[in-house]
């Protein structure tokens, strides 16, 4: 408590000092702690051993009740808890906000006792945050405008952000390197981005070091490129020929391309033996070089090809872009640092798919689980032969397992992770951001040497844990990147972390608004946490604002696109306040287990059901059952209704039916109202077109399946659903128009493209290498690099400029795509491909990655965490432009 107490005190003094330094101040900022670094210090043990403490608590159930049953225990516990909620009281109301945690009904009391302390947290970290730009030296009413070059901001350094004594770093202030006006990367990719609501499909055409060939619909680039939106029938018609078409490619389409190769990985023993660690240069003594264009990417490539292991890294920017933008990649070998522009190199960095999916050469990576999928997702590569350090550190039970704690370990290197959170999309780079991007490698591979050295010790010798390291790198390296799909419940994930009550309206206004946000982030290429962060959507739903200034004065500061937008958005909320009114929990009991409901066998929500009755006289409704307007094809007449009609019915939900899902055969046809059995009779009156794809055993969709991008229920039928019949309408009437033209353009095109399929089948027999097309591509674009996007994908053959040893080249050879010969391993001088296949795989399913709403698998322990500590997911987009995740951490 006293954590909180004195980081509110040195709140005040960073207020009040502002700009002029006095000797005072330095003295007052932490009283009784040398610097803040110590402050933070002590705050860390603090919090730690309130956590060990809580966690070795007696665990709810059987052991939770044996020891209540002793009155000494129960009155300890309450004592203490008052003397908690106490604490929380006052530091709530030190921060100005809502705080009568005590005395509160004891059946609601922890719900809301929650939301206080999250309403709480949000504004304390608010604050920080705005503390944290002062300190920075952003002066929040004064726009920097960043030009082509980049201007450092202005930087205030006083005695409250000047940096403890003792530290010989280069820098002396804490500095969170960020500009508000940077040109969009965007607008220079050559190769659009697709925020399409639709599972992402692999980019890679081409693959290296394949033992079984890329499936043709990745070579042949003319089923890869027809998309449903080309076809000139209405979209729904539309998606229906594309999914017949592309069924059989579906499984390709998402597996992962090198899952084969992956499943045939073995360690070699030499890798399982233990390394004479081999000391790193020091930095100054270290060639750096930056990449920036191909001709050095190829000769990068090059390199690293024949080396046997490398260490890699990768900074990224998740503020202003819908899915992501992989910035820098950061390279260092044994000798030599390497940064790569990959905003300037994006379509480019495919070819380093050759070292990269190299199963001789080990790439090195810590906490590679995002980067894994960044570069999936950004330039369709893969990793074949991995180590994780981050896996290393946690085998070893190290303190922590974080990138600057194996620095500070095995390296005697202060590094600081200050520049983490740097807008990496600023050009050129500032060197401070460079000497940091190359700290993130320099050391990883003296550090992986150490790290194996010590699992061999620590295990007397044996392989075993070693062993385990390398497989979990390499179901890390199996990872497949998913896009953020949307679907009609997504909000109700969000809202659920929320734990907020809402009421029909303001369920239905979050809905609304959270759809409109999905949809304006993908088109205009913004994270949803920039467009509308969640608290502020959660403020206009609370308030449902009657007029559109009321929706800007729930938003502090008004994020551009609500400005833009005010007028729609005040249509939505209007939409919501139409809405009959009903109490709706969004509780999350049967996850924390506080008030558990028992679910009764009916999935559908019948209004005669009063199992779940709540002694509260208004329904109660569970995330599963909420009270949304799910069935479409009524919720006209439910909204004409009034409430008490709907009472005596006995209506208080619609059915949970939608389009796709069946009703369900086992619910009791009297259980049901008028009103839900005419709306069944209609439903039922539908043939649904995807009754193929539903399991046949069950007649509902398989909720997992609509989660589960590769199932294709999921894409199709959210397709459908996000087409509003106006649309549809508008679709309709203007492809009709276009038909006539189309028609006759249709022949022509037919004419071509048996020609370009002819050219393309051709060109198939001379595949040329990874590298004989960069080099030759270097040749053409060093000087102009202007290559059109499409061209990235073209398999064309090119004379080969740079030719490599002869087993190499063969190596790298795209397999011709009719005859798959499995591995000869006869024929092997791979030691890695002899072994048989990982039993391990069979825990990996990437496919559950996919499930939820922006729901990634993040593992327990992962650095990222370390450093960000728990920051509030509706505190930090809005705030300033440090290049938050929007899925970062959870609370
Ligand atoms: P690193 O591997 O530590 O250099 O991190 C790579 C990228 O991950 C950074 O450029 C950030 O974009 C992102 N990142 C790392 N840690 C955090 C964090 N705590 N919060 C948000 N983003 C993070
Ligand atoms: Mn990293
Ligand atoms: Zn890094």
């Amino acid at each position: 408590m006293s954590l909180s107490k004195s980081n509110d005190d040195s709140n005040r003094e960073v207020l009040d000092s502002n700009s002029d330094t006095n000797e005072e101040d330095k003295n007052e900022l932490c009283p009784g702690f040398k610097d803040v670094d110590a402050f933070v210090k002590h705050g860390f043990g603090v919090v730690l051993s309130a956590t060990k403490a809580s966690a070795g608590l007696p665990q709810p159930g059987d052991e939770f009740d044996f020891y209540r049953s002793f009155p000494g225990f129960q009155e300890f516990c309450e004592s203490q808890g008052d003397q908690i909620l106490q604490c929380m009281s006052q530091i709530m109301q030190h921060h100005g906000c809502r705080s009568h945690v005590k005395d509160r009904n004891k059946l609601t009391a922890v719900e809301e006792r929650f939301d206080l302390v999250v309403d709480s947290n949000d504004v304390i970290l608010e604050r920080a945050g705005i503390l944290l730009d002062e300190a920075d030296g952003v002066n929040r009413n004064q726009k920097p405008v960043m030009p082509a070059g980049f201007q450092p901001p202005k930087i205030v350094v006083s005695s409250w952000n000047r940096k403890g004594s003792g530290s010989s770093s280069q820098s002396e202030t804490f500095r969170l390197l960020h500009a508000k006006n940077i040109a969009r990367p965007q607008l220079k990719f050559k190769e659009k981005i697709d925020n399409s609501n639709t599972p992402f499909v692999p980019k890679i055409f081409i693959k290296p070091n394949a033992v079984k060939p890329l499936p043709s619909y990745f070579t042949n680039k003319q089923i890869r490129n027809e998309r449903p939106e080309d076809l000139d029938v209405p979209a729904a018609l539309a998606d229906l020929i594309h999914q017949q078409r592309t069924q059989e490619h579906v499984e390709d389409m998402f597996a992962h391309p090198y899952q084969y190769e992956l499943d045939h990985l073995t360690v070699p023993d030499s890798l399982l033996s233990k390394p004479e660690p081999q000391m790193y240069k020091p930095i100054a003594e270290t060639k750096l070089s930056f990449i920036d264009s191909l001709e050095d990417l190829v000769e990068l490539n090059e390199k690293l090809c024949k080396l046997s292991e490398f260490a890699v890294d990768l900074e990224h920017h998740s503020y202003r872009s819908f899915l992501g933008l992989t910035c820098l990649m950061q390279i260092s070998t044994r000798d030599e640092d390497f940064i790569i522009d990959t905003l300037e190199l994006r379509s480019e960095m495919y070819i380093l798919n050759e070292a990269f999916t190299d199963p001789t050469i080990v790439k090195v990576f810590h906490g590679a689980d995002s980067d894994i999928e960044w570069l999936q997702r950004d330039f369709g590569l893969y990793v074949v032969n991995l180590f994780d350090t981050h896996q290393g550190s946690r085998a070893l039970h190290l303190a922590r397992n974080s990138l600057d704690h194996l620095l500070r370990h095995f390296c005697n290197v202060d590094s600081d992770k200050r520049y983490q959170l740097a807008d990496w999309r600023i050009r050129p780079l500032p060197n401070e951001m460079v000497q940091y991007a190359r700290t993130d490698t320099h050391y990883l591979l003296y550090i992986y040497d150490c790290v194996r050295a010590q699992l061999l010790d620590s295990n007397h010798g044996q392989p075993g844990l070693l062993q385990s390291v390398w497989n979990k790198s390499k179901d890390i390296s199996l990872t497949k990147y998913m896009k953020p799909l949307f679907t009609e419940d997504s909000y109700l994930e969000v809202l659920r972390k929320q734990k907020r009550s809402f009421n029909t309206q303001q369920l239905t206004a979050f809905r609304l608004l959270f759809a409109w946000r999905d949809k304006l982030a993908r088109q205009e290429d913004e994270s949803t946490g920039y467009t509308l962060p969640i608290h502020m959507m959660i403020k206009i739903s609370e308030e449902l604002p009657k007029e559109p200034q009321g929706i800007i004065a729930c938003c502090n500061p008004v994020p551009p696109l609500v400005r833009q937008q005010v007028n729609e958005l005040h249509l939505l909320v209007q939409q919501a306040r139409e809405m009959p009114l009903l109490k709706a929990e969004i509780a999350a009991q049967k996850k924390k287990g506080l008030t558990p409901v028992k679910k009764p066998e009916v999935t559908l929500f019948g209004p005669h059901d009063t199992s779940r009755a709540s002694e509260s006289e208004l329904p109660y409704f569970s995330p599963n059952e909420a009270l949304v307007k799910q069935g479409r094809l009524f919720s006209e007449d439910e909204s004409k209704m009034d409430v008490d009609e709907q009472k005596m019915s006995g209506l208080l939900a619609p059915a949970k039916i939608t389009l796709f899902q069946e009703p369900d055969v086992h619910t009791e046809q009297n259980s049901l109202s008028v009103a839900q059995m005419k709306a069944r009779r209609i439903i039922e009156s539908f043939e649904n077109p995807f009754r193929m794809y539903l399991p046949s055993t069950d007649v509902h969709v398989n909720k997992n399946a609509k989660f589960d991008p590769s199932s294709k229920i999921f894409e199709i039928s959210k397709r459908w659903k996000l087409q509003s019949i106006e649309q549809q309408q508008k679709e309709l009437e203007a492809k009709q128009k276009a038909k006539e033209e189309a028609k006759q353009q249709a022949k022509k095109a037919s004419e071509k493209r048996t020609k370009t399929k002819q050219s393309y089948q051709e060109s198939l027999q001379n595949v040329a290498t990874v590298r004989q097309q960069a080099a030759e591509s270097a040749k053409s674009t060093a000087k102009k690099r202007e290559t059109p996007a499409s061209e990235v994908g073209e398999v064309t053959p090119k004379p080969a400029k740079k030719l490599k040893a002869a087993e190499k080249t063969q190596k790298t050879e795209t397999p011709s795509q009719t005859s798959f010969k499995p591995f000869d391993y006869s024929q092997s001088d791979l030691k890695v491909f002899a072994g048989t296949k990982s039993k391990d795989n069979s825990q990996f399913d990437p496919n559950r990655q996919g499930q939820g709403f922006k729901k990634k698998k993040v593992p327990q322990g992962q650095k990222k965490h370390n450093s960000a500590g728990n920051r509030s997911m509706s505190y930090m987009a809005g705030k300033s432009e440090r290049g938050f995740r929007h899925n970062w951490p959870k609370r």
